[in-house]
């Protein structure tokens, strides 16, 4: 079998590839829905029975629960850690508005792209060593989480578990726009500023009070002050509140920050400056909250080399891959803070990923199977 031998293989399963999908974007699986979840879940772990992978279900007490499947390789070598997530941010019913659907080049649904086209995707490139009697080059792992959309609180361990044992990680997050694979992602925190005041009436003593509306005004400006774009580095105050009602000074008020770093020296200014925050306005007070969820994902040479062979594979069978970088956090980000050397976007190409034209393009399906199949099967770790 040559490489190229890979995409005519594909494109006869191309339709295979796309029942799978339907049927898992027509399983909803929304983050915050423990029902559900669990109902993709094994829907998901009997699909990949079916493709000949030793399933486990790593339930626990906050939820549904990790899928991992092994699929067995040479037991000396390290295994290869695929990546996905079950979960998707669309709620339940979300279906009825936009259901799966193929319309010309192009399939739609909630998750189709963020990411279970790279559950279908994964699955494939699985049944086709069994299918060829054909072992992948090391041991396959493919975990596939419950939370990622909502920042993986209860796989971070499971993850970083797997990852320390593994040659490297292969995350089947969407691909780049033209199939790129994403070799950086930010690291994403998320802040939370209080800050308490003195109420008074704001006609008859407003001098009795102090205002925590003023001082988040200050607050709001000295964090959005702390973005280094050049850097990498944004911050954007996207909640804010505060106040009881017109007449009396607020005595509280909040803001809740996103803040984007590309690498871990950035996460550590912005982390020592917003907890370094204090008041302007004498009598009030700042209490910050939260932090990095995820670290800055960084371009190691590690990772260079890796795509690089990538790469190469690709060119076998003549795709032609290139690599970028993206604002958005992963699973990958976890691997990749390890040291251990990742490749992310290796799903589907498509658009729209948490928007209402979410869509995969039908066409990279069985390219990019063929591609994750091929990297199963000759990628060897820098
Ligand atoms: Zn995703």
């Amino acid at each position: 079998m040559q490489p190229s031998d890979w995409r005519t293989y594909f494109r006869g399963r191309s339709q295979a590839i796309l029942d799978d999908l339907r049927g898992f974007v027509e399983h909803e699986s929304p983050s915050v829905d423990a029902a559900l979840l669990a109902i993709m879940r094994d829907h998901l772990a009997a699909r990949f029975g079916r493709a000949g992978a030793e399933v486990s279900l790593l339930e626990n007490a906050h939820g549904p629960g990790q899928v991992l499947a092994h699929f067995p390789g040479p037991r000396e070598e390290r295994p290869a850690l695929v990546l996905g997530h079950y979960d998707t941010v669309w709620e339940r019913g979300t279906l009825a508005r936009m259901p799966f659907r193929v319309e010309g080049a192009r399939a739609f649904g909630p998750g189709v792209l963020d990411m279970k086209a790279g559950l279908a995707i994964g699955i494939a490139a699985i049944e086709a060593f069994r299918d060829h009697d054909r072992a992948p080059r090391r041991p396959i792992w493919f975990l596939v989480t419950c939370d990622e959309e909502v920042g993986s609180p209860s796989s971070r361990n499971v993850i970083e578990d797997l990852a320390r044992q593994s040659a490297y990680a292969l995350v089947v997050e969407p691909a780049l726009a033209g199939g790129g694979l994403k070799t950086a992602r930010k690291g994403v925190g998320k802040f939370r500023i209080e800050i308490e005041g003195k109420a008074a009436h704001a006609g008859v003593e407003p001098g009795q009070g102090t205002s925590a509306l003023k001082e988040l005004a200050t607050v709001i400006l000295a964090l959005e002050g702390l973005a280094a774009p050049g850097r990498g580095t944004t911050l954007s105050v996207g909640l804010a509140g505060g106040g009881t009602a017109v007449n009396v000074v607020p005595a509280n008020a909040w803001a809740v920050v996103d803040a984007r770093v590309s690498s871990r020296a950035e996460a550590e200014r912005i982390e020592q400056a917003i907890h370094a925050l204090r008041p302007s306005l004498a009598g009030a007070r700042i209490r910050v909250s939260g932090g990095f969820n995820r670290p800055p994902m960084e371009r190691t040479p590690a990772i260079a080399a890796l795509f690089e062979r990538a790469r190469a594979l690709a060119h076998t069978l003549g795709l032609a891959l290139t690599e970028g970088s993206t604002g958005g956090g992963s699973d990958g980000n976890f691997t990749a803070a390890l040291g251990v050397p990742t490749l992310d976007g290796l799903g589907a190409e498509g658009a729209g990923a948490h928007a209402e034209n979410e869509h995969v393009i039908v066409d990279s399906l069985s390219d990019r199977a063929a591609l994750l199949t091929l990297l199963l099967e000759e990628l060897v770790p820098p």
